[in-house]
């Protein structure tokens, strides 16, 4: 039977890297129904909403989706249209694979999943100005707030994940010597899951500071990284640096009633339309898409087909360094399934 999955292609290139991925998938014989919806600037021109009732309800039916990038229509609605379906299907944990495949990058043999809790911490949007005489903006101040069923959660979600995909180790990542209260609970929790996952897999803490300095140093010592918001935010953009930039690093976004998958960069407005997007990062959320569904080998088939164009190096896209179009390059994938 086909699975139903929510297709929101997206803006700028989001249309041709999703279809790439389709025409990928569908090669790869992946039976599924595609519910296509609109959400960003394409549906503020179709339906002048960037977030559609229909989109929302598509999800809950499907519970998955696979998303192109969406340009925030500047002006009116939501702050970002992103956090808006992750705050409406509560996707709680941010999962970020990092490897290395690309040859000739300064590092090799890096292989990380960050876990980055994707709810709390300093992203709730709680700040405000503090006026002090007539000075309205003269301090601001901003909320971070964990709390101790979210920090179980993430902690429980990065060691589960860990067993499920033969990890050895988790490294918590904190900053509770400073933030004792908010960083302290996240750890005081990391540490009470950990001793449930004891003997299974490895448990070990580091310092957010001194983790983003050894991760640029040492970084094929690290395995898979849980961390509150701000700091899995920055830290997965560190980790997709070290594998080759954004264009490769898919993203899950994973609640317990829905999951969307998507490429973390943007709509890239000054390659629209030409036909040289890299698709990589949508195709390889798409593979984490189908180990979701339970479609672990078929997932590792298309990866395995990805990474071998990728290594070769010959027939990739301009952000790579090669003149390959994004037909060309999914052809080449195509070829090597
Ligand atoms: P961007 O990621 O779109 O582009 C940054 C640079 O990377 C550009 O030079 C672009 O050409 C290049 N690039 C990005 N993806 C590429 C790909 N697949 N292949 C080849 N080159 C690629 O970042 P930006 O310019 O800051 O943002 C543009 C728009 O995207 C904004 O409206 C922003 O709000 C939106 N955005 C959306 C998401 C999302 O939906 N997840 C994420 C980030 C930005």
């Amino acid at each position: 039977m086909s699975i139903p999955v929510t297709l929101i292609p997206g803006d700028g290139i989001g249309p041709s890297i999703t279809e790439a991925t389709i025409r990928l998938l569908e090669a790869a014989g992946a039976d599924i129904e595609w519910d296509r919806q609109l959400a960003g600037t394409a549906a503020v021109h179709a339906v002048n909403d960037p977030l559609p009732a229909a989109t929302l309800e598509s999800i809950r039916r499907t519970k998955v989706a696979l998303k192109g990038p969406l340009e925030t229509a500047v002006g009116k609605g939501f702050r970002s249209i992103n956090v808006a379906l992750r705050k409406a299907f509560d996707l709680y944990a941010n999962v970020r694979p990092a490897k290395s495949v690309l040859p000739g990058l300064r590092f090799d043999g890096v292989d990380i999943v960050l876990v980055r809790e994707n709810t709390e911490g300093l992203y709730i949007g709680v700040e405000n100005y503090v006026k002090i005489g007539t000075d309205e903006h003269a301090a601001a101040q901003s909320v971070a707030v964990v709390t101790r069923f979210g920090a179980e959660r993430i902690h429980r979600y990065a060691f589960e994940y860990a067993i499920a995909h033969g990890r050895k180790k988790v490294t918590i990542v904190h900053k509770a010597n400073i933030l004792k209260y908010s960083q302290g609970l996240f750890l005081e929790e990391g540490r009470r899951i950990a001793a449930e996952f004891a003997g299974r897999v490895q448990v070990e803490e580091r310092i957010v500071d001194a983790c983003a300095m050894e991760l640029v140093m040492r970084p094929e010592r690290y395995d898979v990284i849980v961390a509150t918001n701000l700091f899995g935010d920055i830290l997965s953009d560190l980790t997709s640096g070290l594998v080759g930039g954004l264009g490769l690093t898919p993203g899950a976004n994973i609640g317990n009633d829905a999951a969307i998958f998507e490429a973390v960069h943007g709509t890239a407005p000054d390659i629209a339309g030409k036909g040289i997007a890299n698709p990589t990062a949508v195709m390889l959320a798409a593979c984490q898409m189908l180990d979701h569904l339970g479609q672990g080998t078929l997932a590792e088939q298309i990866k395995f087909a990805v990474e071998g164009v990728l290594r070769a190096r010959q027939i990739v896209t301009g952000d790579l360094g090669g003149s390959a179009t994004t037909e060309q390059y999914t052809d080449a994938v195509i070829a090597r399934l």
